[in-house]
């Protein structure tokens, strides 16, 4: 800016519409804008320090790095003033005149879906500067970036749809934010007031707070203190202010090891989960630090991306300050860190799991994604965690859940695979034609419902060294099972899977008689490698043309009473016999969800009901 005329800007139209959100609907937890203005001092600082690690040139590197509050009880204002790495005119105008990220947008989705308890969650969508406008007339941002040349600058707006830009010459490095606060919120310029905010939000801020020019908060690397020297309250805190979260903390592993790795960690799991409806992916939580330096707030390859959920610190002093992300790609060091507090994590969850089944339950609920995802993608942590995963079985009451451990502590002698089922719900599955066989031979078959299972079940593969097995699949051999009333002899069932072969044809793979039916003429047997009905599914809305003819295996039940009809009507009456063999291979692809086109099956249905009455 070349002259000392005010620059003037309209806001960008979601800003707009955030702002006259915060301003006329928040009415609630207006406080909660000191902690948003302190968490961006903060982490201005952060940065700093970290600008401070690789470049030589940074604008007055002998000022302290420190917080300052000032009130104003006379003039009515608030005063934030850091010396972190403040914001030049292009950074005013993108940081606090845009949507920088897609925050914005999904906050007001939120308000306007009524899914969020807005004015406490405001910073979580990085939209926590604009809360200032909740308390304040006027806002006016004094900034001077860390570069040397920096311009000394001014930013300034009543909130509604604009605001200016001009010089102010005489400022030191970092931002200052000047607040007028309005009639009915005069209170946060009496000190007590502000005094009793900072302790209760902002104790954990890795920085000194100063009030009116005396020291208000302590500062301490909380994830290098003793466990024992720490309460419950304290952990929420920090995980309310230092992880910026917004919920209670659900689980926490707080440790320290000296081999092989230097490692304090204290990491969280959340009680709610980031990314239920509607939230998009959110980065990893887990920041990383190098004897209490901040290296990097959301580091991408310290840990599994199905951990992103998680919250906390990892501080390794075994790590340089000045890592870049390059060399942390591909860091051997930052592979080892990672690796230990993955398993640490796991096992943790393992632990809570066997304490609190009911907790782990709930929290499970809302979870059970990143596990899932994790035993699909973190081969190193397969096995550890598909002990996490739960489902319900052929063996648990409604609503009760296992894991693969209780399943395997239930095998039968001799049974050596896990079997399971994917389906919509417990009900389609316990009616499901492919669960007799296993039921009547006490075999336990594991429920999978959700429509992700089947890829996780696939990637894993085995638990336990056992192989984990569909019951709809062909080729298990299971017991022999003592039969009971007339049944075909052997004979007139192979002449009847003659018959039936030649009339299916391509339709079916094999015909054979089978110890698995109990209740059902026949079933259909899926071969291995075919693809699932859910597959199909998916596979056919992404791709129109998407054709799989599944081939099935035929199975028969020479004892049931329609087979056995059918094996004497293939020589009395060959004619109906024919539609019958059809119709039954129908209904058995309709049970197993295979049957694409259902044209035939009805008008030979039709014929068939004709022939029954007598009709035809
Ligand atoms: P978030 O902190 O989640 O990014 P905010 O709305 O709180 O969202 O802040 C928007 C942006 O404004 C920050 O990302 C930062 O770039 C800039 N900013 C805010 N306060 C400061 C500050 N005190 N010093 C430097 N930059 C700041
Ligand atoms: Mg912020």
């Amino acid at each position: 800016m070349s002259d000392t005329t005010p620059e003037k800007h309209v806001f960008q139209a979601e800003i707009q519409q955030l702002l006259d959100l915060v301003v006329h609907s928040l009415y609630t937890d207006k406080e909660i804008f000191l902690r948003e203005l302190i968490s961006n001092a903060s982490d201005a600082m952060e940065k700093l320090r970290h600008v401070e690690a690789t470049e030589k040139n940074v604008h007055q590197p002998e000022l302290p790095l420190e917080i300052h509050i000032t009130t104003d009880e006379e003039a009515k204002t608030l005063t934030i003033a850091d010396h972190g790495i403040g914001m030049g005119h292009d950074e005013l105008v993108k940081n606090l005149g845009t949507i920088a990220h897609s925050g914005t947008k999904a906050f007001l989705k939120s308000i306007h879906e009524g899914t969020a308890a807005p004015a406490n969650m405001i910073g979580q969508f990085g939209v926590g500067f604009y809360s200032a406008f909740m308390v304040s007339d006027k806002v006016c941002v004094h900034s001077r970036s860390w570069h040397a040349d920096s311009a000394e600058l001014m930013w300034t707006s009543d909130g509604k749809s604009s605001y200016e830009i001009e010089e102010s010459p005489g400022l030191d490095r970092g931002t200052k934010i000047v607040m007028h606060l309005k009639e009915d919120c005069t209170q946060y310029a009496t000190e007590s007031r502000i005094k009793h905010l900072i302790e209760t939000y902002s104790n954990f801020v890795g920085f000194p707070i100063l009030l009116n020019g005396k020291r208000v908060n302590e500062v301490e690397a909380l994830w290098l203190k003793n466990k024992s020297a720490i309460n419950d309250e304290q952990y929420k805190a920090f995980y309310q202010f230092a992880c910026k979260a917004f919920d209670e903390p659900c689980y926490r592993l707080h440790f320290s090891a000296d081999a092989p790795l230097a490692i304090h960690a204290l990491v969280f799991a959340p009680t709610e989960n980031p990314e239920r409806m509607g939230f998009s992916k959110v980065d990893c939580g887990v920041a990383l630090y190098s004897s209490k330096v901040l290296i990097d707030a959301s580091p991408e390859d310290l840990l599994p991306d199905w951990m992103r959920f998680m919250k906390g610190v990892v501080d390794s002093a075994d790590l340089p300050l000045n890592i870049s992300r390059e060399t942390m790609q591909d860091s051997a060091l930052m592979r080892k860190l990672g690796s230990v507090i993955s398993k640490r994590v796991i096992r943790m969850f393992e632990k809570e799991s066997e304490a609190d089944p009911a907790k782990y339950r709930t929290f499970y609920r809302k979870f059970e994604r990143f596990f899932k995802e994790g035993v699909a993608t973190d081969f190193a942590n397969r096995e550890a965690l598909a002990k996490l995963l739960r489902f319900e079985s052929s063996l648990t009451e409604a609503g009760t859940v296992c894991g693969f451990t209780d399943y395997v502590s239930r095998m039968k002698d001799g049974q050596d695979a896990i079997y399971y089922l994917v389906g919509p719900g417990r009900e389609q599955i316990n009616s499901s034609p492919y669960l007799e066989a296993f039921k009547t031979r006490g075999l336990e078959v594991i429920y999978f419902t959700d429509a992700i299972d089947e890829y996780v079940v696939e990637s894993l593969g085995t638990f336990d060294g056992k192989k984990l097995v569909s019951v709809r699949h062909g080729g298990v051999e299971l017991e022999d099972q003592a039969t009971t009333g007339e049944t075909l002899t052997e004979d007139l069932t192979s002449a009847l899977c003659a018959f039936l072969k030649a009339e299916l044809g391509d339709r079916v793979l094999s015909v054979a008689s089978g110890k698995r039916l109990v209740e059902n003429p026949v079933i259909a047997l899926v071969p291995a490698n075919a693809l699932s009905p859910h597959m199909r599914q998916m596979m056919k809305a992404m791709d129109e043309n998407f054709k799989d003819e599944v081939k099935v295996e035929l199975e028969i039940n020479p004892r049931h009473p329609l087979i056995r009809k059918l094996a004497a009507a293939k020589d009395d009456n060959p004619d109906l016999a024919r539609l019958v063999a059809c119709q039954l291979l129908d209904n058995a692809l309709i049970a197993a969800g295979l049957l694409e086109d259902a044209r035939d099956t009805v008008s030979r249905m039709n014929t068939l009901m004709e022939k029954a009455l007598g009709t035809a």
